[in-house]
């Protein structure tokens, strides 16, 4: 007989939390442009660490309209991302990958001004890192502070989940009841969120290696 070699030759698919940036795990101030205005939100490190450690990888996708407006350039980018890396390493934690739009529809200059497919609700940048890393949509969630975060879990099939730090808030008390009622958890913070995740979801979820 020969022997069953599907185990070792099933594709490792792996499934992801997004995590919106600004006001998500980081202090929301409008265009970070100084390294010294970067905090980590109170519990970030650990809620990441959590998440990984339960198996989930870890993908930021974050709109930074602030290289189109021309406040920063994509190299002050990658050192605020650095650095988010560095904080979060000495929590245990990491982001295992990074993806921004730099676009704008309507503001500043070309190259960066133009309509893409990778600006929040748009779902270029969950489509460009499932290719990359392997990821199950259906499996994975989306965490965020704004509506367009939400939208952008629902629109790649995902489900999404509101954090109250940043704009959250304002995000709930200005949407439509319809809206409101297709978020699939309000959480206080991050760690709420991840620990909501960790605890209820693992039962609906496929198996993975
Ligand atoms: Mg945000
Ligand atoms: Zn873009």
């Amino acid at each position: 007989m020969p022997k069953d070699h599907t185990v070792l030759t099933r594709p490792k698919i792996k499934r992801a939390v997004f995590l919106d940036r600004d006001g998500t795990i980081i202090k929301e101030v409008s265009y970070l442009r100084r390294l010294k205005d970067l905090r980590l939100l109170p519990g970030a490190g650990r809620a990441i660490g959590l998440l990984k450690d339960s198996g989930f990888k870890i993908v930021v996708v974050t709109n930074q309209s602030g290289i189109a407006r021309g406040y920063f350039d994509e190299e002050f980018l990658n050192k605020v991302h650095k650095e988010i890396q560095k904080r979060l390493k000495k929590k245990s934690a990491a982001v295992d990958a990074w993806y921004f739009c730099p676009h704008h529809p309507s503001q500043g200059k070309r190259p960066f001004r133009r309509h893409c497919v990778c600006r929040k609700p748009e779902i270029g940048m969950i489509e460009k890192a499932a290719k990359d890393l392997n990821i199950d949509i259906t499996g994975s969630f989306m965490i965020g502070d704004s509506l367009r975060d939400l939208e952008t879990g629902w629109n790649a099939g995902m489900r999404s989940i509101l954090v109250m730090t940043g704009y959250g808030k304002e995000t709930l008390s200005i949407m439509e009841p319809a809206k409101r009622r297709r978020i699939s958890f309000v959480a206080k913070d991050l760690m709420e969120a991840s620990k909501w995740i960790v605890e209820n979801c693992h039962h609906l979820l496929p198996p993975y290696l």
